[in-house]
């Protein structure tokens, strides 16, 4: 992203004020000691009620709301692995220790590639839909991932800044929004999910069909020392733990692709200012069949964003996400 830097700015650096949906801070909720704990009655085999059923949810059983022999041996082994009296009656200090230990239903199955080590090292991602974007199902596989920059400073809160702005369709200074988006804004601290790997972000025109798009607080004009700050170093491991899904997600080899690889369909990583070069280069060869190939205005390319600039530091970039692809 590179145009509307002024209200991305505006954004992070509080000219008017940061709202991130969603994530609210954990309110400081008291327990009213007027109110009685649930205790539901000590229920049996024979039993026949609504008590019986929950009883049943917690055990993963069918609910029948029928105290039956099948619930009973359930109950008798999950006591004995419990270390409560096995009797197969269900009273206070089954109950207690059921309903203390329960999380609520087991979740459904995530569909994801990432095996359990990845999950428990892997940062909280927050999301913040984003107003503009193709809905899913793609019609073309990902090959490709795009690295920009948000031209917003390096802030806690720029992540969830542009987020933000997505989230309000890019709106500028008199509210005309404009259709862009992005997969995920990264900081130094957070990823923030604004458009779903399944559906397709308006990141960079000419691409967007088959590829996932990442935002990168910062400027593109940063310089190498910039993009070395303990700030950007912290912000690209995350960015590289999130593009490293990606690439076991869809197959995507961890190479960088330059214009005319993607004129050619090349997988990999590239930047929004070499999808830009494509764009022209398609102007300029007349490739009218091509995406980068403007179709409604054939002597204009459909972009000209540079970011994330010339000193993107490619080859650490992909280093890292090599390193996480591997871990
Ligand atoms: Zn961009």
């Amino acid at each position: 992203m590179l145009a509307d830097t002024v209200l991305c700015r505006g954004l992070t650096e509080g000219d008017r004020p940061l709202k991130v949906f969603g994530y609210l801070p954990q309110a400081s909720v008291k327990s009213d000691p007027g109110v009685k704990p649930f205790a539901p009655p000590t229920i049996r085999r024979g039993d026949r009620n609504i008590y019986v059923g929950k009883w049943q949810a917690l055990r993963g059983l069918k609910v029948d709301n029928i105290f039956g022999p099948n619930t009973e041996q359930v109950t008798k082994e999950w006591q004995n692995d419990n270390r409560l009296e096995p009797d197969g009656i269900v009273g206070p200090a089954t109950w207690k220790l059921a309903l203390d230990s329960d999380d609520g239903p087991a979740p459904a199955p995530i569909p994801t590639p990432v095996s359990k080590p990845e999950l428990a090292r892997m940062p909280t991602i927050k999301v913040v839909k984003a107003k503009y974007y193709q809905p899913g199902p793609r019609k073309y596989p990902v090959t490709n991932i795009v690295c920009h920059t948000m031209e917003a400073a390096e802030k806690p809160t720029t992540a969830e800044g542009v987020a933000h702005y997505f989230y309000l369709g890019c709106p500028d200074i008199n509210g005309k929004e404009r259709k862009a988006s992005c997969n995920v804004c990264i900081d130094a601290d957070s990823i923030v999910q604004c458009v779903l790997e399944s559906d397709i972000a308006y990141h960079a025109a000419g691409i967007n069909h088959c590829s996932i798009g990442i935002e990168h607080a910062g400027y593109a004009n940063q310089g190498a020392a910039g993009w070395a700050d303990a700030y950007s170093v912290s912000m690209l491991k995350l960015s590289a733990f999130y593009a490293a899904m990606m690439v076991k997600q869809f197959n995507i080899p961890v190479v960088w692709v330059e214009a005319e690889g993607l004129l050619n369909g090349e997988p990999g990583f590239t930047s929004h200012a070499e999808v830009s070069k494509a764009c022209v280069l398609a102007t300029q060869r007349k490739l009218t069949t091509s995406s980068y190939f403007n179709k409604e205005n054939p002597s204009k390319p459909r972009s000209n964003h540079y970011d994330p600039g010339k000193d993107f530091p490619i080859d650490t970039y992909l280093e890292l996400v090599r390193a996480e692809v591997n871990k």
